[in-house]
């Protein structure tokens, strides 16, 4: 590619929320340098192409992420063990569920109201920025200012969370009640209600798809000169172009731009295990573990392997298993940014855009971040005339 053509836009970032957005781009004509230093991000396949150490399942209402991966094996979650720490557990389909049936009553209700919500809230973050989409909606926006904690105990659903959405939420949050959102509890507590299956990220189709519009590369220095954005990597080649979206994790974001605070991200680690697993733990999809316990879940896999997903570095495996052998390791320093209350803008002067999980976590809220930051540019640049966008949104950045 010729570092003098100044191109619509440079996409900094291949994960889901990059890769979603060079797909809207090139969508609508527009002419954009994916750069990226691996491809797929927190989607992340060992060598073999079939463990992966990264996001773990799609849900069947992803409709963003759905383009970027095809789904697998179905998780079931009437396979699932949940354990109370000190030796105790039960299973889904289970005398223990029957007795929390009005919990699981309450508990569907109060999701139901929010995915009528959430499902509104998701199209119209697709052509306005998601705070605008949340001052649309109070619900969904006392969702972003309460702790799921404190949602639970609104909608009454004492024990059905404690015994089995907040570890689920665990499971896919690596964090407690009280550190996350509601909005971030009731986004993956719909993996509770609706089909999730595991996926397929096929990379070298992703290539092909892409040509040399992806860059492998590392982004370490960007400026604006005259207006366009020159964007410098690791190998020394610059980029030019009309705008730059920033798709990258929030910690790398900040260093290039000045997006105030971030949430703050947790750590996980993820062991991938050949072994026989203990009885009381055996023939479930997932077991599942409540925040006080350092391991999260784990996870039986297609060859009869296990993925075992904790938050501190040192487990004792054989608490798990009673005989076994680690096969790989993968350590996410910063896994998911889920605590803390900060805020980051989509969008910094009129041609810089920033997508990704600063606000929300998951597959889905960051492809749909990156269409979001497209369906700008191609409104921008002239390229898409989206009758969503008011010319006061773009003035109120
Ligand atoms: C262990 C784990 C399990 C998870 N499970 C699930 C799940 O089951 N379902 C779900 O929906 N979500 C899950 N998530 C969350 C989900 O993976 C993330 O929210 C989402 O993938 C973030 O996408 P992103 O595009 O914002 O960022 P990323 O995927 O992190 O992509 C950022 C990209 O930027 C690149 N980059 C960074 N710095 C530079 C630089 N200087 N120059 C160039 N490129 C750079 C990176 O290489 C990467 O490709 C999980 C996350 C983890 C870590």
């Amino acid at each position: 590619m010729d570092s003098h053509n100044t191109l619509d836009a440079i996409v900094i970032g291949a994960g889901s929320a990059g890769l979603s957005c060079a797909y809207k781009l090139d969508e609508g004509g527009s002419t954009f340098a994916l750069i990226s230093d691996t491809l797929g991000g927190r989607i992340d396949y060992d060598s073999t192409g079939k463990v992966n150490f990264g996001a773990y399942f799609v849900m069947s209402n992803y409709g963003n992420a759905a383009k970027l991966v095809s789904r697998r094996t179905r998780i079931n979650p009437l396979s699932c063990r949940f354990h109370d720490g000190k030796g105790e557990s039960f299973t889904t389909l289970s005398m223990h569920t029957l007795k929390r049936s009005p919990g699981f009553a309450a508990f569907g209700i109060s999701m139901a109201q929010f995915m009528r919500h959430y499902s509104q809230f998701k199209k119209n973050c697709e052509v306005m920025s998601h705070r605008e989409a949340m001052e649309l909606d109070p619900f969904i926006l006392r969702l972003y200012t309460e702790p799921a904690s404190s949602f639970i105990a609104r909608h009454h659903l004492g024990s059905v969370a404690e015994d089995y959405v907040s570890k689920f939420s665990y499971a896919c949050t690596g964090a407690d009640m009280d550190q996350i959102t509601a909005l971030d509890f009731c986004n993956v507590s719909q993996g509770l209600i609706v089909p999730i299956h595991r996926f397929e990220f096929d990379a070298e189709a992703h290539r092909k798809r892409l040509g040399d519009r992806f860059v492998e590369d590392s982004v370490v220095a960007h400026r604006e000169e005259n207006g366009l954005h020159i964007v410098t990597t690791a190998s020394g080649r610059e980029y030019v172009g009309k705008t730059v979206v920033f798709a990258t994790p929030a910690v790398v974001t900040a260093q290039f731009l000045d997006v105030g605070d971030i949430r703050q991200s947790c750590q996980l680690y993820v062991e991938h295990v050949r072994g026989t697993i203990r009885k009381d733990l055996s023939a479930q999809d997932m077991n599942l573990f409540p925040f006080t316990s350092p391991i999260i879940f784990t996870a039986v896999q297609d060859d009869g392997t296990y993925l075992v997903y904790s938050r501190e570095p040192e487990i004792d495996l054989a608490a798990l298993f009673t005989e076994f052998e680690l096969i790989q390791r993968r350590e996410w320093e910063k896994a998911m940014y889920v605590t803390g209350r900060a805020y980051v803008e989509q969008q910094y002067g009129p041609t810089t855009f920033v997508a990704g999980d600063h606000n929300g976590l998951g597959l889905e809220p960051t492809a749909i971040s990156g269409v979001y930051a497209a369906n700008q540019i191609l409104n921008a640049v002239g390229l898409h005339a989206n009758r969503f966008l008011t010319s006061s949104a773009n003035n109120e950045k």
